[in-house]
């Protein structure tokens, strides 16, 4: 019995409805999961309900492109109050910025003689995140390229000519904006970053925990994050980052989170946060002095962050 706690669906960049996902999570036993659309809650309660018929647990969730000094980061949300305003606004934000953002990458592609029109792309992503991915479909469709990968080598990678600078979230603001919804924030796949650093300055800002587990990490990587994790008193978490058949096979079932991780994530929600860890004794302090997700006075726990079920 295990957990999928990293899953897209056409509410985003995959290509699963939540009909789909939920088969295909029964399909590999998987006994939670957990949705994880880009800047979107939008597909969480019909899942929740296709989920609940078929027996598998099910974690209200999204993944927030966020930014931390200048770098892009996910931050994954999970147990979110779907109802939440300050998220809600906050995300409707985001998806809008993703809209236009659509808009300014088929003005400049057109402003190279192809003809796409972004209605078009937005009837075809039928979701209020569109990204990159829908335009390259869109170039595929309309006979522009050949493949995906071609539409993102030729026109849509950093530094080709469709390519658009995203406006992100400050991650310190992804943070709060998570927990202001009763949920938990968790760095996502932070092997992609390819800066550890990173995770440090994320516990600082108040983050909850890190996904250890995901099918991009190598080698080595798993242990290394569950030992930052260890040290930064972070919760541990892991999914495929399933996006159906978008990018190549679908890897659902290539990564399974046990039971015990997920028990552990339930237990902290019930209980008050740890104070932010203190800034670096060597180095930038991180975060200011407005400090992090240190808790109101009246809430303050005592500073024991939890060890990782030890
Ligand atoms: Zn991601
Ligand atoms: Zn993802």
């Amino acid at each position: 019995m295990d957990a999928d706690l990293h899953l897209h669906t056409l509410h985003s960049d995959g290509t699963y409805t939540p009909e789909e996902l939920v088969a295909a999570a029964a399909g590999h036993g998987l006994a939670i999961i957990a949705l994880t659309d880009h800047d979107t809650v939008e597909g969480c309660a019909e899942t929740a309900a296709l989920a609940a018929r078929a027996g598998i647990g099910f974690l209200p969730g999204t993944e927030i492109t966020a930014e931390l000094h200048g770098r892009e980061l996910h931050i994954l949300g999970y147990f979110l109050a779907l109802g939440d305003e300050a998220l809600a606004r906050e995300l409707g934000r985001a998806q809008e910025i993703r809209q236009e953002r659509v808009r300014q990458m088929v003005r400049r592609l057109n402003a190279r003689g192809l003809g796409i029109d972004p209605e078009a792309i937005f009837e075809l992503a039928r979701c209020k995140a569109p990204g990159r991915p829908h335009v390259a479909r869109a170039l595929v469709e309309g006979g522009f390229c050949a493949s995906l990968d071609e539409a993102f080598d030729k026109y849509l990678k950093k530094g080709r000519p469709g390519w658009v600078a995203k406006e992100k979230i400050a991650a310190r603001r992804a943070i709060e904006l998570i927990q202001g919804a009763g949920g938990l924030a968790v760095m996502a796949h932070p092997g992609l970053n390819h800066d550890d650093t990173l995770v440090g300055k994320l516990a600082r800002l108040g983050i909850d925990g890190i996904e250890c587990f995901h099918p991009r990490h190598g080698a080595g990587a798993p242990e290394r994050y569950l030992s930052m994790a260890r040290e930064f008193g972070l919760l541990v978490t892991g999914g495929s980052d399933c996006h159906g058949t978008s990018k190549n096979r679908p890897t659902m079932g290539t990564v399974r989170l046990p039971m015990s991780f997920v028990e552990i994530l339930r237990e902290r929600l019930h209980q008050p946060r740890p104070a932010a860890l203190p800034a670096p004794a060597v180095g930038p302090a991180v975060g200011g002095p407005a400090g992090g997700n240190v808790p109101p006075a009246e809430s303050a726990p005592a500073p024991s962050p939890a060890p990782l079920g030890s």
